[in-house]
């Protein structure tokens, strides 16, 4: 089967694009950005895609928020590793900094 890689390419395009769309709704419709990630992490799942580090720090795993820095959720930063801490759940996870530079313009 051709295209494999294409497909996951269309598939992560469209996860970040989902993922803009839940940051541009957040603010006066947090349910729909919870929406967004929902169907954002679908689409990986079915393309086998996986959901870049750096997105992967805007929802929470176990209740499925997008999470706002200082808003919905805290952000301890420890050298290279920050502590998120959803405030909806109480789920805390940790990921690294060092991708989310490396990602960034
Ligand atoms: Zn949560």
């Amino acid at each position: 089967m051709a295209g494999k890689n294409k497909r996951k390419e269309i598939a992560l395009e469209r996860i970040y694009r989902l993922f803009e769309l839940a940051e541009a709704e957040f603010e006066k419709h947090p349910e729909r950005s919870k929406r967004y990630v929902e169907l954002a992490r679908k689409l990986g799942t079915r393309n086998r895609a996986t959901i870049p580090t750096e997105l992967k720090k805007r929802f929470c795993k176990k209740c499925g928020a997008f999470l706002v820095k200082g808003k919905n959720s805290e952000w301890k930063e420890a050298g290279e590793l920050v502590e998120i801490k959803c405030r909806k759940c109480g789920y805390c996870f940790k990921k690294s900094l060092k991708q989310e530079k490396k990602k960034k313009k």
